[in-house]
């Protein structure tokens, strides 16, 4: 493909995905289509000659289009939203199109300084506290009390649950009104929540090895790694267990309460039973914004412990983050101020396509510590002055995603994507109020955002033959979740565009099917 042929097929492509968009409520919303569907359609081996492009477009509605679940339909109701939006797909354009890799400032800096910045934006956005917010002289220096924050009262800079280990941050201590101002908090864009869990999780390990490496220096690192231990709650994402599988760490998965959050006594009593065995707490996952139901662990009664124990106290905030741009929704993070690290995925609910997860620290030093390799061919002169990206994360090649961060957020400003969230919780609330009015389901856990839990009051097997018939029709498409022991049904809003008519359309087709299945069950 030429440099004209590029500028047309650009163009049509553009046509293309606005076309789907537009037109996407006249698709099924899941395939129809077994596994192993696509080898049949294609060549066994790859093409040795050069095909033209409208042989290949011409199989993309032949070929895939048939297998695709259209995350963007109005009535995709299953997970959470897949974020999407013209400035940001133009965001992930321009990235393509400048085929940089920017693992190190050096390697591209801007790519690196556009990140940081916002990273900065999101959190101030968020109201996070300012501990994770990268240090800007300009602006901390000047405007002590940004008006972003200061409708928070949750900034405890005070709070330090710090051991101290990984404290070699002489290039950011800074002479502030002839006060010291060690600044170690920052944040990066890492691939998942997955992924952030994970990093999050190494980091702890490492601080707690060498924290006991500090009383005991001819420990060796595997005996105190067989001792770790982590804690989540039953309704944590499975990254988190997943994260204890790939680090080697005991991951224990505490009860919930009556509302489906973890709190502290259980914690509490988990930790000393692991104790009393001679295992090393370290580490905790709480959630904000559970998948299962969108519940949220007490952060004040879990940071309290972590801070008196010593423990990494990590939030995951994958969908419910998003919601802190909005001030009415900020009192769900309370506790925030104990957490030594925090996730979102503005890829999730905030009109960013994926890949697009944000990672913050408080101590940007024990992420490094524990991250950091310096071969001489990634080294460079800015090295000691630069933000390098490498050291904050697993990979080394990184893609330019804050470009669609930038472009999004400034296309929509900060009002406009307040106002799309709000919208979906709003819509949200339409949904609850239809399904209680029909006697023959109930609600499951609160609705906060923009999830409803719900079932038909009876047994499981009910509401599973209930979502099973509504997902084979290919009319909606919604996934199920257990809380304790309850099969329920996951309504989702989802769509950029929905509206009050969606949430009326997919409770008829619900209640419809709902008839069927409790006949059928009669009978
Ligand atoms: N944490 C929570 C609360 C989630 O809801 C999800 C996914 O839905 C994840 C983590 C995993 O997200 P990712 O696919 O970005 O790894």
């Amino acid at each position: 493909m030429d440099t004209d042929e590029f500028r047309l097929r650009g163009k049509e492509m553009i046509d293309y995905i606005a076309d789907y968009l537009t037109n996407i409520s006249q698709r099924r919303v899941t395939p129809e289509v077994e596994p192993g569907y696509l080898r049949p359609m294609l060549p066994k081996n790859a093409p040795d000659e050069s095909e033209s492009w409208n042989d290949i477009m011409k199989d993309v509605e032949i070929a895939i289009m048939p297998g695709i679940t259209h995350w963007q339909h109005p009535r995709f109701h299953a997970y959470f939203p897949a974020g999407n939006s013209y400035p940001s797909i133009l965001g992930e354009m321009l990235s393509a199109g400048l085929g940089i890799v920017g693992f190190s400032w050096a390697a591209s800096p801007a790519c690196t300084e556009l990140e940081t910045i916002m990273l900065d934006w999101l959190g101030r956005m968020m109201a996070l506290p300012r501990v994770f917010l990268p240090f800007d002289i300009n602006r901390d220096y000047k405007d002590s009390d940004d008006e972003t924050n200061s409708d928070t009262d949750y900034e405890l800079s005070d709070v330090d649950n710090d051991d101290d280990v990984s404290d070699v941050a002489v290039k950011d201590e800074l002479i502030i009104n002839g006060k010291k101002n060690r600044h170690k908090g920052g944040g990066v864009l890492l691939g998942s929540a997955s992924e952030c869990v994970l990093v999050a999780m190494l980091c702890a390990r490492a601080k707690k090895i060498a924290s006991k490496r500090l009383t005991d220096p001819l420990i060796e690192d595997g005996q105190v790694l067989s001792k770790l231990v982590a804690y989540t709650s039953k309704l944590a994402h499975s990254c988190v267990e997943k994260a204890g599988l790939i680090a080697v760490i005991k991951v224990r998965q505490l009860y919930v309460d009556e509302h489906y959050s973890l709190r502290g006594k259980v914690l509490e009593e988990s930790i000393r039973v692991d104790k009393e065995k001679g295992l090393i707490p370290f580490f905790v996952s709480g959630t904000l914004g559970t998948t299962s139901c969108c519940s949220y662990d007490n952060l004040e009664e879990i940071g309290e412990i972590c801070r008196r124990e010593q423990l990494w106290f990590h939030v995951d905030g994958a969908y419910a983050g998003s919601a802190f741009i909005c001030e009415e929704f900020r009192y769900l993070m309370k506790g925030i101020q104990y957490a030594d690290s925090f996730n979102t995925n503005p890829n999730k609910w905030l009109l960013m396509n994926f890949d697009c997860s944000c990672f913050w620290v408080r101590d940007k030093f024990a992420l490094i510590n524990a991250m950091s390799v310096d071969p001489l061919y990634l080294q460079h002169k800015h090295a000691q002055k630069a933000v390098d990206y490498r050291h904050w994360g697993v990979a080394l090649s990184r893609r330019f995603r804050a470009l669609k961060l930038w472009f999004t957020i400034r296309s929509y400003g900060v009002t406009g994507l307040r106002h799309y969230v709000r919208e979906h919780c709003r819509l949200a609330k339409v949904f609850e109020v239809l399904i209680r009015k029909d006697n023959r389901f109930e609600i499951i856990g609160d609705v906060t955002l923009g999830l409803v839990c719900f079932r038909l009051i009876g047994s499981n097997k009910l509401s599973q033959k209930l979502l099973l018939s509504l997902n084979d029709s290919g009319k909606i498409h919604m996934v199920p979740s257990m809380v304790k022991e309850l099969y329920i049904i996951r309504f989702a809003v989802c769509s950029k565009y929905a509206t009050d008519d969606d949430m009326r359309v997919a409770f008829d087709i619900i209640q419809t099917h709902a008839n069927d299945v409790i006949q059928e069950y009669k009978a």
